[in-house]
């Protein structure tokens, strides 16, 4: 059951606080509901649903005009603004009703004209269903316990012993103007009803007060519920959003099936170098006991509860089986390419009904239902993976209950494909380039250390996903933090330890589904002569330094080998390796055999597409060197410590973040490999030959 999170103090405080204006205040109250409706996945995710108020205000000339303030897109309910709510005209959209049709361009077009404010965002798309309903407050939501109802093959019927009056239903319209005139009219038909449900799409609740309009869509979920599991004699499990513990197979499943559709979106896009998908596993208990049922290949055929989900997930998912796993990679393909075959059969003739024709999308599955393991949500990021997968989660749920209550009916695939290939959203194909790393999932040892996270921003910042390895667990969380824990991950492990390099390469899969590039990084440094060199502390000294590098790089190239899709590797080598300091040689000796490692792995995995770089940095600001060092080194020299840090033929310091970006460079140079580039401002001595 959904809970009323309505809080009548908190209420009066944000009516308050918006000032003495009553569309302000009402305006601020719908914000508040909006807020509480998007906090709960159970009712709406990722941008879906969408919100209103009517109001009114004046114009420039002082005179009074009613204005509809509706959720902008491109924002979220869960934590929308004042201004992600823009205000528009309502007289306008309520002549605009007299048409008899209005094209989806026309009307993004016309709705435009009527903002008060001309750079707000557009309007949602069902700006006209809200406009034309008479409801002061209006809330949309797209519930998976009321999915469950709307995509029952007798859904009205339902309705009425459910709800009686209350809710009237409304025959499935694509968004946009015709929805929004059918709603109109079935309103207008039950002037009695307190909501609408949009038959194989959604819910609406209305009220004259905000409370009350919120309220409506818990009471309505909750009636809701109690039906379907009575009817199922189960009671509804929520939509999970978390991530169970993956299975153990997933490590060997997903970059297997990675690479599959890494080389499907190789031929699809003509692109050698096109990413593979991100990959988001859900297992769960939730999930097993689903993709156990007898009937998921009929499900995985019946569509998606509610048609936003589409562009996310596709109508289908893959479905791989026990037997498919067991066949292997073979299997596998095949598999994905019946799927390619069958989301083309599904494009042509649809794409024929269309005289300015339509641009196929990409075939290749978004969304994965594996026997045993979980649900795959897949995208070009680990965000639109994640997206996927939710709503991968929530679908389960309504199909589970739907089927076992009367039959999982939604919108079929002509309809879908509208959506699909809606032409507003045709229009921005190509037009929005994805970073230029989308797509890469980039692991990086020491990542919570200077150089480590650096690089880790200096990734994320060109779009890739990252799973920071590092041995100090609070030095990593804080890490994630500033990065973004929701999207990115990490393990806090010893990478000196035998197992370390699969340990953390399988939680990456488990993560991201594979991974792209290695940044190996970690590194310490022991100071003292060689003659009195303790042998205990050059072998520890060759475990983080040489060992390391090695084992993470050799998981690394195997996994890369699985996936099938070339990859790189990328080492911090240092300047110890070429031009040895005094005192270091515990340092400079394994430094010196990564460096040799780099050229030999670059030399042996090249034929496989797998690239292996590495930098040479000099005198960054680090674990390694620290204050009291920088200190230590400028006094023993007989000069300042900025001198000291600036002491190259640049005469500048060299930060972390140089390093950073010269390791982003290596990764964006498609045909550099083998290739050690100096960061240190420059050394004649230190130079490479
Ligand atoms: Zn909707």
């Amino acid at each position: 059951m959904v809970q009323s999170l309505w809080n009548d103090d908190q209420a009066q405080e944000i009516a308050r606080d918006a000032g003495a204006n009553p569309a302000d205040q009402d305006l601020a109250l719908e914000v508040y509901a909006s807020r509480l409706i998007g906090s709960n996945p159970a009712l709406v995710q990722h941008g879906g649903g969408n919100t209103s108020c009517k109001a009114t205000r004046r114009d420039l000339f002082g005179r009074e005009i009613e204005v509809l303030h509706i959720k902008g897109s491109g924002w979220d309910l869960g934590n929308i603004e004042a201004e992600g709510m823009p205000a528009v005209r309502l007289d306008p959209l309520l002549k605009l009703r007299a048409l008899d049709r209005l094209s989806d361009e026309d009307m993004v077009n016309a709705v435009r004209g009527t903002l008060l404010n001309s750079s707000a965002p557009n309007p949602s798309v069902e700006v006209l269903l809200h406009a034309y309903l008479p409801h002061k407050f209006i809330n949309h939501t797209h519930a998976t316990v009321m999915l469950a109802l709307a995509d029952l093959p007798n859904a009205a019927k339902v309705v009425r012993e459910i709800f009686g009056d209350r809710i009237a239903c409304v025959p499935f319209f694509m968004p946009g103007f015709a929805l929004a005139k059918a709603a109109a009219k079935v309103a207008e038909a039950h002037p009695e009803a307190e909501g609408l449900l949009l038959l194989k799409h959604g819910h609406f609740a209305f009220a004259q007060e905000a409370k009350q309009a919120y309220e409506r869509i818990i009471e309505h979920t909750n009636m809701a519920e109690r039906w379907l599991e009575n009817t199922r004699g189960t009671p509804v499990k929520k939509p999970s959003t978390t991530r169970a513990p993956a299975p153990s197979a997933a490590s060997d499943i997903l970059p297997l099936l990675r690479g599959i559709l890494g080389q499907a979106n190789a031929e699809f896009s003509g692109n050698i170098d096109a990413p593979m998908p991100v990959m988001d596993l859900r297992a769960g208990a939730n999930v097993q006991e689903f993709l156990a049922r007898p009937d998921i290949d009929t499900l995985a055929t019946r569509g998606v509860a509610t048609p936003d989900h589409v562009i996310r997930t596709k109508n289908r998912p893959l479905v791989l089986h026990t037997a498919d796993i067991a066949g292997g990679p073979d299997a596998i393909k095949r598999a994905v390419d019946a799927y390619i075959d069958n989301y083309k059969a599904y494009f042509t003739p649809n794409a024929a009904r269309f005289p300015e024709g339509k641009t196929m999308l990409n075939p290749a599955p978004t969304l994965a239902w594996i026997e045993g393991l979980g649900l795959v949500g897949m995208g070009l990021d680990a965000k639109a993976a994640a997206i996927a997968a939710d709503q991968a989660q929530q679908g389960i749920v309504a199909m589970a209950y739907g089927e076992d209550c009367g039959g999982f009916h939604p919108v079929g695939e002509a309809e879908i494909f509208d959506m699909e290939y809606w032409s507003l959203e045709q229009a921005k194909l190509g037009k929005a380039k994805p970073p230029a790393l989308a797509g890469r999932v980039v692991l990086i040892t020491g990542g919570a250390g200077a150089i480590g996270l650096a690089t880790a921003k200096a990734f994320a910042a060109k779009g890739a996903d990252i799973f920071l390895v590092d041995l100090d667990e609070a030095a990593l969380a804080q890490a994630l933090d500033t990065l973004g824990a929701k999207r990115h991950a990490g393990a806090a492990l010893d990478i000196t330890e035998e197992d370390a390099a699969t340990r953390a390469i399988n939680a990456c899969i488990e993560r991201f589904g594979g991974l792209d590039i290695l940044v190996s990084n970690a590194g310490a440094a022991w100071s003292g002569a060689m003659k009195d060199m303790d042998d205990a502390l050059l072998r520890k000294s060759f475990e983080l330094n040489f060992f390391a590098h090695q084992k993470f790089a050799s998981a690394a190239a195997r996994l890369f080998a699985i996936q099938g899709h070339g990859g790189q590797i990328l080492f911090n080598v240092s300047k110890q390796a070429v031009n040895p300091g005094k005192n270091f040689g515990a340092y400079g000796l394994p430094k010196a055999a990564t460096f040799f490692l780099l050229r030999q792995l670059a030399l042996e995995l090249g034929a496989a597409g797998v690239r292996v770089n590495g930098i040479n940095a000099d005198r960054i600001r680090s674990g390694l060197l620290d204050d009291a060092f920088i200190k230590e080194r400028a006094r023993a020299r007989g000069i300042d410590e900025a001198t000291y840090m600036a002491g190259n033929l640049l005469n500048r310091e060299v930060e972390a973040s140089h390093v950073a970006d010269a390791f982003v460079t290596l990764a964006l140079s498609p045909r550099t490999t083998a290739h050690v580039m100096t960061v240190d401002g420059g050394n004649i001595e230190a130079a490479l030959r």
